[in-house]
């Protein structure tokens, strides 16, 4: 039986999941709850209703085709959408020929996102890239991760994988094995502030870089920064304290926080925390840096 697991994307010619052109797979469900999160439809491990408003003509089709109830007619003839009803039984995305209802996240296996994978094998030996492994976070289905990073290993091909940390040990330890690089996500270096902006603590995070990093996983650490958020002189004192606690570090990427994920908060059903915080201006990007370096890291880059 191969061995399932639900993604909702498959990303290829990806240039920004890692070295060289790869395809990202991008698998449900995650622990954590970023208020700036980019893809809000990860965070359920099962598949879910989208409703893009700005598509629906009101039609009305979905309202019969959906035996929950969670399709309405409004007073005023116009169309609802009560989510609390919705069974994700996905009648009614069939019935809306206008793409304002989608289901985000399938079930598939190994062999199948496989053969999506191996399409781009030319593109991975001369761009240095692979399979990148996103989310959500992968680990949450560590089984599907592990059998897919083994049989990308198997067939050469580069694997990277990008985690919040906030796994099972034991977990990382059995994916060390099969994975070439870990895109490591360090959110806040104090803890209270990572609960904050995450809903949980970061001393499981931490640990579980110690621990890679102490068996020589080849480590990339990439810190989203939102400006008045996370952004102070403190949050960028403890990363360039961790790059000088972990000087073998392949790299320190900054993600500078941008706006583009609002859209998929409210389709997926979600008020978004951020709405008063623009894209990050280039003159505070460039700010960042300066400061890391006057700190003494100078491996950090903007990504
Ligand atoms: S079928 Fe689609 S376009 Fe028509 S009312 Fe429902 S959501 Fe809107
Ligand atoms: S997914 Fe199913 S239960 Fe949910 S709104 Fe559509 S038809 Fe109704």
């Amino acid at each position: 039986m191969p061995q399932k697991g639900i993604i909702f994307d498959i990303q290829r010619a990806s240039l920004h999941d890692g070295p060289g052109i790869r395809t990202t797979v991008f698998l449900k469900g995650c622990p954590l709850r970023c208020i700036w999160c980019h893809n809000p439809e990860s965070w359920i491990l099962q598949p879910q209703l989208l409703y893009k408003e700005y598509k629906c003509t009101g039609c009305l089709s979905c309202v019969s085709a959906c035996s929950s109830g969670a399709h309405n007619v409004s007073r005023k003839g116009t169309h609802l959408l009560n989510r609390e009803q919705c069974q994700n039984c996905f009648q009614c995305v069939e019935e809306c020929v206008y793409g304002a209802l989608k289901a985000s996240g399938w079930e598939t296996d190994i062999i199948a996102v496989m053969k999506e994978v191996e399409k781009d094998c030319q593109y991975y030996m001369n761009s240095g890239g692979g399979i990148t492994l996103s989310g959500g976070e992968p680990m949450l289905q560590f089984e599907f991760t592990l059998n897919l990073l083994k049989a990308a290993s198997a067939r050469n091909i580069h694997t990277c994988l990008e985690t919040c940390g906030f796994g099972k040990r034991e977990q990382y330890q059995a994916v060390m094995r099969y994975t070439d690089l870990f895109l490591f996500d360090m959110k806040s270096v104090d803890s209270q502030k990572h609960y904050e902006l995450t809903g949980v603590h970061n001393e499981i995070i931490l640990e579980n870089l110690d621990f890679l990093y102490a068996g020589e996983a080849a480590i990339v650490l990439r810190c989203p920064l939102v400006p008045g958020v996370n952004d102070s002189d403190d949050q960028l004192e403890g990363i360039a304290a961790l790059s000088r606690k972990y000087p073998g570090l392949k790299g320190i990427e900054l993600l500078p926080y941008h706006n583009m994920g609002r859209k998929k908060w409210a389709e997926a059903g979600y008020a978004y925390p951020l709405d008063d915080i623009g894209n990050t201006e280039e003159s505070v990007k460039r700010t960042w840096i300066s400061k890391l370096r006057k700190m003494g890291c100078d491996k950090a880059v903007l990504a």
